[in-house]
């Protein structure tokens, strides 16, 4: 295996992209960018991006493409992404964002773009117990209705359920993903870039899958 790699990770929420990114970053030793994440960090910190993003993560729906596409900007010029690579999770999320991201890896394009495929009733049920350290966004799966927070394993903060986990929220980022967000499926399977990857399953499995596809993608860009 050679390090680095830049990969765009697309899935459905719950699909098991934050297990799978976390691996894979590990794995090829580049940074996991999730916007997801980028965000709930400006939201704890109380930033004005974090101010103005709250209410539209919470009610589920999506962030401006402008406001994002500025922030994936200015991560991707930091050193470790030039050098190594990323892993982007939650990027780009509506076809502007794909565009706007083309031009700014001209230089060092994409190696792969993989869908996660897992189908919609799996990825509700998996959402309804998932729950997230606050602090370092290790996730966990509840087995029950526990008494929230515990505390986090990794590194002991408090483990939640995410504000935008609830059954409501969940349904319309869901109708979201399928009407802004499955287009992109369309868009880079037009530029011959995708390769769709079955999700369901042991994340061992999972992870073998995806790795499998991207050593042939990197192979056939020539290892650029
Ligand atoms: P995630 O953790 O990827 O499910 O993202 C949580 C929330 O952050 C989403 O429901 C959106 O409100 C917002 N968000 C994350 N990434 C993007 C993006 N690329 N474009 C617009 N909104 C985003």
């Amino acid at each position: 295996m050679i390090p680095g790699a830049r990969l765009i990770i697309l899935g459905r929420q719950g699909a098991g992209k934050g297990t799978q990114c976390v691996r894979l970053s590990r794995h090829y030793v580049v940074p996991h960018i999730s916007t997801g994440d980028m965000l709930r960090a400006a939201v704890r910190e109380g930033t004005e991006l974090g101010r103005a993003a709250k209410e539209v993560m919470d009610a589920g729906g999506l962030i401006g493409d402008d406001i994002m596409i500025g922030i994936v900007r200015e991560r991707l010029a930091k050193a470790d992404a030039t050098t190594r690579g990323y892993i982007l999770d939650g990027f780009p999320r509506t076809v502007a964002q794909a565009e706007a991201l083309a031009e700014i890896t001209a230089d060092r394009p994409i190696h792969a773009v993989i869908d996660l495929d897992v189908p919609r009733e799996i990825v509700v049920e998996r959402i309804s117990s998932r729950r997230v350290c606050r602090d370092c966004g290790t996730n966990y799966t509840a087995s029950g209705p526990e008494p929230s927070p515990w505390i986090c394993d990794v590194c002991g903060g408090d483990v939640t359920q995410r504000d935008d986990d609830t059954p409501d929220a969940v349904n319309r980022r869901l109708d979201l993903y399928e009407s802004q967000t499955s287009p992109l499926i369309e868009h880079y399977g037009g530029l011959g870039q995708l390769s769709v990857v079955n999700g369901v399953g042991n994340p061992d499995n999972v992870f073998q899958r995806l790795t499998g596809v991207i050593e042939s993608r990197r192979h056939n860009a020539g290892g650029t």
